[in-house]
């Protein structure tokens, strides 16, 4: 309730900020010839300056890092700190589908992923989490679309979240070669966005399943992910790897259920702006 005032108060004052068109003078004896002329010039220069504007907006430059950064800055400059769905309600093209989550089957439609000496694969994991994760999403009221690994969905893929979802090697590599990992692309939306992403994901999954966010080990892969560059710039995007199927091979194999309640834990929680404690 408090928040919405807030967002209304601002989105109002960026109404009442906007500039005044300049009037016509008032003088009769201009009336008649120059109140027509500047009429056209009004107009002119009016169209001008809307069609340059939207122009701009359209412009991919214009959403660089440092022009939205400075829009949102300018939102907290005022001590008011909006949330991220607030920001985000600023920001996003009319229309954006920001209830629309996509879930990307790691390696679904091209090849199986790691595999196991027992036969197990990676492929196998990824499927059962991700569709016990897309039923769960579905019941709280998401649109969710499961995509393959290279889906032709992702090119300019629009949604209020887009999860990857992959499971690490099946080689014993070492004792320490357990746990979970995240991690987030670049948003338009602002930096906070992925940072919120890794967070809520890393605190409710570790809360759920019990297992180690093993976060030193993030690798350039996960974060140069292919679809990132993909998708629209305004979709939230992440990747998560649910464990090493060579440690963590029992709870990745008899509990999918539980893993896919930490992933929507960690989706509604960044979906719904909920408080994460800071480690
Ligand atoms: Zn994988």
């Amino acid at each position: 309730m408090g928040s919405q005032n807030r967002f209304e108060k601002w989105q109002q004052k960026q109404v009442s900020s906007r500039q005044e068109p300049i009037l016509p003078p008032n003088s009769k004896a201009v009336k008649s010839a120059f109140g027509l002329i500047w009429q056209v010039l009004s107009t002119v220069i009016l169209a001008g300056i809307i069609t340059a504007t939207l122009f701009s907006l359209w412009m991919p430059g214009n959403f660089a890092a440092g022009s939205l950064g400075k829009q949102v800055g300018e939102v907290i400059a005022d001590g008011e700190r909006l949330t991220q769905t607030e920001i985000a309600a600023g920001v996003l093209p009319a229309g954006f589908p920001t209830n629309r989550i996509g879930i990307v089957v790691g390696h679904r439609g091209f090849d199986s992923g790691a595999v196991c000496a027992n036969g197990l694969t990676e492929l196998e994991i990824n499927s059962n989490v991700a569709t016990y994760a897309q039923q769960k999403l579905i019941a709280a009221g998401f649109e969710v679309d499961l995509l393959d690994e290279f889906d032709a969905r992702l090119k300019n893929y629009e949604a209020g979240l887009l999860l990857s979802i992959h499971s690490d090697s099946c080689d014993y590599i070492n004792d320490s070669a357990t746990g979970f990992k995240v991690a987030a692309a670049f948003s338009q939306k602002g930096d906070q966005s992925s940072t919120r992403l890794v967070q809520c994901l890393a605190d409710r999954y570790a809360n759920i399943t019990g297992l180690r966010y093993h976060y030193q080990s993030v690798t350039t892969d996960m974060t140069s992910y292919h679809a990132f560059d993909e998708i629209s710039p305004y979709t939230t995007a992440g990747i998560i790897e649910l464990g090493f199927l060579n440690l963590d091979q029992e709870i990745l194999k008899t509990q999918p259920e539980l893993l896919a309640e930490g992933i929507f834990a960690g989706i509604s929680c960044y979906m719904n702006d909920e408080e994460v404690k800071q480690p």
